[in-house]
């Protein structure tokens, strides 16, 4: 009997290893593979996985075939193990699969090692062919279609492998019970593919091609399984969900399976662009049943000369506005993505983006630097469109950051992610909301110049915590860490909290923002409205930063404020334009800042927390306090 051991270093602890199993599920459909081989999953969460015990633990399996599954994240990890692995055991066959690996053999193969190949698509089929050609006494690597090998220094491709069309030719590992209990999260799958080809995408490595589906009995019997199994969190893959009619059904589905089983509580998923209708329906049905999510809305750039250049059509405006005055009125979280540097933007054009999207009631942007992944159509054009790109290198996982192109530089790439930074403080983070609504309404100060002037300010501030992080995540591309964005949350809204209100309060007095008493209203509501990321954080008001409002602390999370008679009506007028309070009674309000929120949890790690933080970023509403007037 021979072993075969497939490994994952996934991103998140406690999540379901489903490349091993789908890859498990499909090779042991063959009774001959299934009576030649045991297989042991290993899987691992790749930052935390200590090398030596990790290495140890490979060598000790002896295993005669190990399977890597790799991507951005773990590929340095991935490329070391392979390494003293391969001394370690020279007689043991290594395959290495997923969107990093693919067609590039040479960069993570040393071409004197005749033993491990690289799986250039879908890995079910390639890798059960592989099992059966092992069992061989003479195994030929040329008998196996769609790999590459190097076969005395000489790079060898083997004819590509047609994709799966029949996706329920692999049988679901949940439902063969080849899981065990405890896990926490999982990725799911009910189709694969994506008809649209966004140049800097390689979604499954099946952009611009058919979707395939699963059957929709098994997609909903592994629905059911989430539940029984306590799944808390499910990431559904799909490039596109609401993109097909069923998936509402599936949505419903969903909804069937946490009634019964109270499990899964949280759906995380990639909205199909062009299908905004579909997609806030299924968030209608999730949210009725108190699944929590969250609406993303992908944009990546809303200039139409980068939009052409990188090959995509997003939805026209109005319809964006339909959808986001939809989401706002049916209370459904939301967040907008766009990607920076993409080519074809300029500085001036991504400033204008983020400034109407704004303007357009947009309540969260996410902006994602842009990584140039290998396979993707702007991988091919890197030179023609100017793309510099610059390495980070973990020792976990490697990402190739653009940071120029034809129509930006290094130092416009570092200021526009300077500018974004801003926005997220005084919009996403709600440090300015209302008052910046009003400078760009009234034509005082528009968004854009706001958050350029915010930024300019915060770039002379090296006193601020705030500051310096955000210098810091500037100067060493720290932005594309996966937590980075949710360490500026828990900095500003927890641990740094007085010193960042501080901050916005030093920049609108030196602004000379405050000279209209309503300027002075919505400004001094902001401060109020601050939200909590924690319910841990007391509560706290600086009562000099008031001379209209009176505030007082009422209650563990609660504010109560008395507006004086002249200013009622304006201030009622503001929170009803914005959804936080219907009306005042004789000038009075309590705000209630105990939401969805959980306590800081000191004991876990940074990365831990800032996780949790992200998380609420994408639902920054369910974190905004409630306001009611006082009778
Ligand atoms: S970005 Fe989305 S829509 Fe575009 S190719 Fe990738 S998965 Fe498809």
């Amino acid at each position: 009997m021979l072993n075969a051991a497939i490994i994952e270093l996934g991103l998140f602890e406690r999540m379901l290893p489903l490349v091993g199993g789908y890859l498990q599920a499909y090779a042991s459909k063959d009774p001959w593979i299934r009576s030649s081989y045991r297989f042991h999953k290993h899987s691992a969460v790749a930052s935390k996985a200590n090398f030596k015990s990790c290495l140890a633990e490979l060598i000790n399996l002896n295993a005669d075939v190990y399977a890597f599954s790799c991507y951005v994240w773990n590929i340095e990890y991935v490329k070391s193990i392979v390494r003293d692995l391969a001394s370690a055991r020279p007689s043991a066959h290594i395959i290495l699969g997923g969107p990093e690996v693919m067609h590039q053999a040479s960069r993570y193969v040393d071409p004197l090692q005749r033993n491990i190949a690289v799986c250039n698509g879908e890995g079910e089929r390639i890798f059960a062919d592989y099992l059966r050609e092992l069992t061989e006494p003479a195994p030929d690597y040329s008998k196996i279609a769609g790999i590459t090998y190097f076969r005395e220094g000489i790079l060898q491709d083997t004819p590509e492998r047609e994709r799966l069309m029949n996706l329920d030719e692999i049988p679901s590992p949940h439902l063969m019970g080849m899981f065990e209990r405890g896990y926490t999260s999982a990725v799911f799958e009910t189709n694969r593919g994506c008809p649209f080809r966004c140049a800097f995408c390689f979604w499954g490595a099946a952009t611009n091609d058919r979707v395939y589906r699963f059957s929709e009995d098994r997609i909903k019997a592994e629905i059911d399984w989430f539940g029984k199994a306590g799944i808390y969190l499910v990431y559904i893959a799909d490039a596109n969900w609401g993109m097909l009619p069923r998936d509402v059904e599936f949505s419903h589905h969903f909804v069937q399976c946490k009634e019964a089983h109270q499990a899964p509580v949280m759906l995380l998923y990639s909205g199909a662009k062009n299908s905004p209708a579909r997609v806030t329906e299924i968030n209608q049905i999730l949210r009725a049943a108190d699944i929590i999510t969250s609406q993303p809305i992908s944009l990546q750039s809303l200039d139409e000369n980068t939009l052409r250049t990188v090959d995509r059509k997003n939805i026209k405006t109005s319809a964006y506005v339909q959808v986001q005055e939809q989401l706002t009125s049916l209370g459904i979280s939301s967040y907008t993505e766009l990607i920076w540097p993409l080519p074809g933007e300029t500085l001036s054009s991504f400033e204008a983006g983020i400034g109407k999207l704004c303007r357009m009631g947009t309540t969260t942007i996410i902006v994602y630097p842009h990584l140039l992944l290998v396979n993707t159509p702007m991988h091919n054009r890197q030179k023609e469109l100017g793309l510099a790109v610059e390495t980070l290198e973990n020792g976990v996982g490697k990402a190739e950051v653009v940071v120029a192109t034809n129509q930006v530089s290094r130092p416009d790439c570092l200021d526009g992610m300077r500018y974004f930074y801003s926005m997220f403080l005084l919009h996403n983070l709600r440090g300015l909301c209302l008052l910046s609504g009003y400078l760009d309404r009234t034509g005082r100060m528009n968004f854009e110049s706001l958050f350029r002037k915010f930024a300019d300010f915060c770039r002379s501030e090296g006193n601020s915590e705030t500051c310096r992080f955000i210098d810091k995540s500037i100067e060493s591309l720290a932005f594309v860490e996966q937590f980075n964005y949710g360490k500026l949350i828990h900095l500003c809204l927890h641990q740094e909290r007085h010193s960042f209100e501080r901050l916005i309060a030093k920049f609108v007095e030196q602004s000379g923002f405050l000279d209209d008493q309503t300027a002075r209203l919505l400004y001094e509501l902001d401060r109020l409205l601050l939200p909590y990321v924690y319910s841990s954080t007391p509560l706290s008001v600086d009562p000099a930063a008031f001379r209209i409002i009176a505030p007082s602390i009422a209650g563990a999370r609660s504010l109560s404020i008395s507006i004086p008679p002249p200013m009622e009506e304006l201030c009622a007028k503001s929170l009803a334009e914005h959804r936080i309070a219907n009306r005042i009674t004789g000038g009075k309000l309590s705000i209630n800042h105990a939401r969805a929120q959980h306590p800081y949890m000191k004991s876990q790690s940074i990365e831990h927390n800032a996780g949790y933080c992200h998380g609420l970023l994408i639902r920054t509403d369910t974190m905004m306090p409630t306001c009611v007037p006082t009778d």
